[in-house]
């Protein structure tokens, strides 16, 4: 029977209306909504809060029977089923957390047509289903996170493998498989393995608009510290997660911002398993707002009012980057990611590089990370080219878009730093050449006899920073290089030696040091409110009271409501049940539950 389109969506957005307070969809949802709607199977690749939940829940709840949702992790799927009961969806998971009479009940609700969406474990999924799979009426298979099925992915779970046979054993049966990272090759794979060779792929675009991009060049030490907490201070009160080096940094980090009055954690593989919950409970009930996390923080967390993402380091390629950046800002709201780039950054990786196994792809994907760190044109661009995809316009959301870059003629400071390595016979790293350039009197440059040189002091005039960036900048344009196999000591190509020696000339790029006071300007596109002082003001009210009533319900104070629809509430005001019912992302369920408290204080705040 051929689809009435119109109605399915008159049907569907009522009932996105109702469960969720949502008055229309994201980009790419309906069109998902109504393929599986029409019995076909399909392959979504959406970014990061790009909606892909309501892809098919949607199915599920216009269809007659039991969606069954297979995912990966643990975590998501509490989380998932939670906020599903909290709108009012019958949803349940069975998984080994609960005991296996909880299991048995989810069953049999799910046996008597009870439930709507059933989430499962994929071990647990292959091990019982031929017992109960025929006496269920079963509208529709979703596969979460369904790169995990591929070796090719980053995540490979052996327990996908076997999903094949889902598509036999229930032909008729759409299969949807979801995920928010897949290469060709991953996706390939996917539909081979799922046995869904004809999936239709939904690709959407992964620009994350609201997620603002910057990059700090050259920033190192006490420079680089208190630059992260003035960052920090411009985002008070939210939660940031600071991905570092290693385990140690986090640690050190954590109570560096510790000292500073600021509330922060660190987060790493090596901690014990009760402290890792700890933090991560901590930081998803918004007690714990700053986590220091390698990059073992973040699988399986599912917040979706991360404000900020900060690296205190380059990552090691932009994938990372990508995924990293990309748990901020999941509700749409505007988010800050920040990196700081450095010198020791490029060491240091180089040296895990060159231990990886894998040195030729590695290094490129380094190097292919130091070009978007180094850019001077529209970073979202650069992002987004990486993963095949092209605007044709400046994002206007990215530090080089905001502060595009004045370049001046660089000749003379080449000059001075080259000069200094031609007299120490090329045997200096770059440390010590800034040293010798400011005319440091630390013992190392004294004891070599340095501060005889000629060219001792003779870059005074520039600070430290900026001897960190414009040397940075010299060795990117292959003015020098550092041999990593001897002592990371500089040595001077031949396109440096023209600059040198007057045969060519070079402009860099003008080191400006940002100063985190000011908002960043915003873009239209990004964000639809703006909250005056007074509003801010109740905002913060009603972020205190969704914490509290968190607590009282032991949810996540996401789960109560998100940042976006409290915003909105502090936008629109709603004194009565009416109007508090048709604020952003209010359905019917929470309008019922919360409306008394929030509209009470609304009433006694304005
Ligand atoms: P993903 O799984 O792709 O990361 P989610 O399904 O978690 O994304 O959705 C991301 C956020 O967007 C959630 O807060 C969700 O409630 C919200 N969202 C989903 N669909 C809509 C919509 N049609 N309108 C407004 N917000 C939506
Ligand atoms: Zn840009």
């Amino acid at each position: 029977m051929p689809l009435n389109l119109e109605q399915l969506k008159t049907e569907a957005l009522g009932i996105l209306r109702r469960f969720y307070g949502y008055s229309s969809f994201l980009p790419m949802q309906f069109e998902v909504i109504s393929h599986i709607m029409s019995g076909q199977d399909c392959l979504v690749l959406m970014p990061t809060g790009g909606g892909k939940s309501i892809c098919y829940q949607m199915p599920a709840l216009l269809s007659e029977g039991c969606c069954i949702v297979v995912s990966p992790l643990l975590a998501l799927m509490k989380d998932q089923v939670d906020s599903l009961v909290a709108n009012g969806v019958p949803a349940a998971s069975i998984n080994s957390m609960q005991t296996e009479a909880q299991n048995r009940e989810v069953l049999d609700l799910a046996l008597a047509g009870r439930l709507k969406l059933l989430y499962i474990s994929p071990e647990r999924l292959l091990n019982d289903m031929s017992n109960w799979s025929k006496y269920m009426k079963i509208s529709l298979i979703a596969i979460d996170e369904a790169h995990c099925i591929s070796q090719w992915g980053h995540d490979f779970r052996p327990e996908y493998t076997q999903l094949s046979v889902l598509k036999s054993q229930f032909p008729g049966v759409p299969v949807v498989a979801l995920t928010a990272t897949a290469d060709q090759l991953t996706r390939d794979d996917i539909r081979k393995q799922l046995n869904i060779a004809d999936a239709k792929l939904f690709l959407s675009s992964f620009d994350r608009k609201n997620i603002s991009l910057s990059v700090l060049s050259g920033y190192s030490g006490t420079d680089k510290f208190n630059t992260l907490v003035r960052f920090i201070d411009r985002h008070h009160g939210e939660s940031g997660i600071i991905y570092c080096f290693s385990r140690k940094n986090t640690e050190s980090l954590a109570e560096k911002l510790q000292r500073r009055g600021l509330v922060a954690e660190a987060f790493h593989a090596g901690l014990s398993v009760a402290e890792k919950n700890r933090v991560q409970t901590g930081f998803l009930n918004d007690d714990i707002p700053i986590v220091c996390a390698t990059v073992a923080f973040g699988m399986g967390i599912d917040k979706s009012n991360v404000r900020w993402v900060v690296h205190y380091n380059m990552p090691q390629n932009m994938e990372s980057y990508y995924q990293e950046i990309g748990r901020a800002g999941r509700d749409g709201l505007e988010a800050d990611a920040l990196m700081f780039y450095s010198y020791g950054d490029v060491i240091s990786h180089n040296r895990f590089v060159a231990e990886s196994g894998q040195v030729k792809l590695n290094s490129q994907k380094l190097e292919l990370m130091q070009r978007y760190a180094e850019s001077s044109i529209c970073r979202r661009r650069i992002l987004l080219s990486y993963f095949n995809e092209r605007i044709d316009h400046d994002c206007g959301n990215c530090d080089v878009c905001k502060n595009p870059p004045k370049r001046f003629d660089g000749s003379m400071l080449v000059q001075m730093a080259l000069s200094a390595i031609v007299r120490t016979d090329q045997q200096i790293g770059l440390y010590t050449l800034k040293d010798i350039l400011r005319g440091s009197s630390n013992a190392e440059v004294i004891q070599a006899g340095y501060h005889h040189l000629k060219t001792y002091g003779v870059g005074r005039h520039l600070s430290n920073l900026e001897w960190n960036a414009y040397l940075l900048q010299m060795q990117q344009l292959g003015i020098f290089e550092v041999a990593y196999n001897e002592n990371n000591h500089l040595k001077i190509t031949p396109y440096g030696a023209d600059i040198l020696y007057g045969r060519a000339k070079v402009q860099l790029t003008e080191f400006v040091k940002k100063e985190f006071v000011e908002k960043p300007t915003r873009t239209e596109t990004v964000l639809d409110l703006e909250l005056d002082i007074t509003e801010q003001e109740l905002f913060n009210k009603l972020k205190a009271l969704r914490y509290a009533i968190a607590q009282q319900e032991h949810k996540k104070p996401f789960m109560v409501f998100s940042d976006k629809t409290l915003k909105a509430m502090a936008h629109d005001k709603p004194t009565t049940k009416l109007a508090f019912g048709s604020v952003f992302g209010i359905g019917e369920m929470k309008t019922e539950q919360y409306w008394k408290r929030f509209t009470d204080l609304i009433k006694r705040s304005i």
